[in-house]
């Protein structure tokens, strides 16, 4: 067959265009980043074209001799960089992870335990148009008003009062490590189950940046996409003795063909995950990241939540601000820095407005920015939320981002 440009000029182009976008735009949207030229690589490969229902070794297609090496090595390579007893790599997505274990360990109807979306939950912890707030009964916990982080001692209340089937403890927009052994105290309490969705820090986990859940939880899901760095896709860890079940709930329970190439490209990443090369971009990640918190600090009316960060992102708080998260986002756009408006906890304006932004360094750090990098980006932003900022000042912004875009080509071996 004709290769893309010739097949499809309509795709090809528009694919040629986002790649011009991620290069010369600033990527700080908290749950993206670069995968490696190596992982889209195996995601673009022959494996697309094999049916593979089933697990390595007990198939329902011949012919999987090749996609059992390339499945086994992506479940080996998982347990050992989390050091978990069993790993299912076959969800499509996070979401169908979460889906999975619920479905694995809950009967419909019955109550979990999540944290709230608007303090920072996931969509998949409870929110009611998602499968897990519609088949079964969400409560949610919340963070202090205080300090901004997770009120155990509320977690503790509601398990007490609603006798939870699981627990999950995760988070999409909450910029502090978790108490993962004060989850499992209070789950053993009430003989629930503890889910912890590491989506988001999970390449901080495989670096040993962060402490692993792996060792407190019952079941641990994760993307494989966001600090991990690998192909869009989910993962399911968990201790041996629900491996049965929980193999049965991805497959047959709610997907049919596994993405034996998706799969190739995640064995890549849990590889590269395992390097020291892995290890020195998270570091530059969670430095970015304060160094960023540190600037915003320093401006009138714009505040941080829970005061910094532990993480791979900052949580602007503009509830002081006469900008709204949406002007922000709209103002870094325009400046060349892609990011997301994002609810703050006990946000007094609307969720399609919000009072805050979420921005992540992983995305910069993959590029090879470092301390003096994020201090240039982090001014840029400090700026650029400043009200009185004009439009010609935005484009004075827009200049320096182009600059810093410019020191980091990214994918420079990839020809549009
Ligand atoms: N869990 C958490 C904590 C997330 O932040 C996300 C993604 O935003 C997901 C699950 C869902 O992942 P996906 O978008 O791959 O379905």
């Amino acid at each position: 067959g004709l290769p893309l440009a010739q097949a499809d000029p309509e795709v090809h182009a528009a694919v040629g265009r986002e790649l011009g976008r991620q290069r010369r735009t600033l990527e700080m949207i908290a749950s993206e980043n670069f995968a490696p030229l190596s992982v889209m690589q195996a995601q673009g490969s022959v494996l697309t074209n094999k049916y593979a229902e089933g697990y390595p070794g007990r198939r329902y297609y011949g012919g999987c001799e090749h996609v059992d090496e390339v499945e086994q090595l992506a479940i080996d390579r998982a347990k050992a960089l989390f050091g978990a007893e069993f790993a299912n790599v076959q969800p499509h997505s996070g979401a169908q992870a979460n889906s999975a274990v619920l479905n694995a360990l809950l009967k419909p109807g019955e109550t979990f335990l999540g944290l709230d979306l608007a303090h920072g939950g996931h969509l998949t912890h409870g929110m009611r148009l998602t499968f897990s707030g519609k088949y079964f009964t969400p409560v949610p916990y919340h963070v202090r008003e205080s300090d901004h982080l997770v009120d155990m001692a509320e977690v503790e209340r509601l398990a007490k009062e609603h006798q939870p089937k699981l627990i999950v403890a995760g988070w999409s927009a909450y910029p502090r490590q978790l108490d993962f052994a004060e989850f499992r105290r209070i789950a053993d309490e009430v003989g629930a189950y503890l889910m912890v969705d590491m989506a988001h820090f999970a390449g901080l986990v495989a670096a040993g940046l962060h402490p692993s859940p792996v060792p407190h939880a019952h079941v641990v899901t994760s993307t494989t996409h966001k600090t991990l760095g690998g192909p869009r896709g989910g993962v399911v860890l968990a201790t041996a003795d629900l491996g049965k079940k929980l193999n049965s709930s991805v497959f047959p329970g709610q997907q049919g063909g596994p993405l034996e190439h998706v799969i190739a490209a995640k064995a890549v990443a849990f590889k590269l995950a395992g390097e020291p090369a892995f290890r020195e971009r998270q570091e530059r990640t969670l430095a970015g990241a304060k160094i960023l918190a540190e600037r915003l600090l320093a401006e009138e009316n714009v505040g941080v939540v829970s005061g910094g960060t532990d993480v791979h992102l900052v949580l602007v708080d503009l509830r002081e601000s006469a900008l709204d998260g949406q002007q922000a986002e709209d103002r870094l756009h325009r400046a060349g820095i892609t990011v997301n408006r994002n609810a703050v906890p006990f946000d007094p304006r609307p969720p399609m407005v919000s009072s805050g932004v979420r921005i992540g360094t992983p995305a910069l750090a993959a590029r090879g920015f470092g301390a003096e990098d994020f201090a240039e980006v982090a001014d840029v932003i400090a700026l650029a939320l400043r009200p009185e900022t004009g439009e010609s000042e935005l484009d004075a912004l827009a200049a320096r981002v182009s600059a810093l875009a410019e020191r980091h080509p990214l994918y420079p071996e990839v020809v549009a």
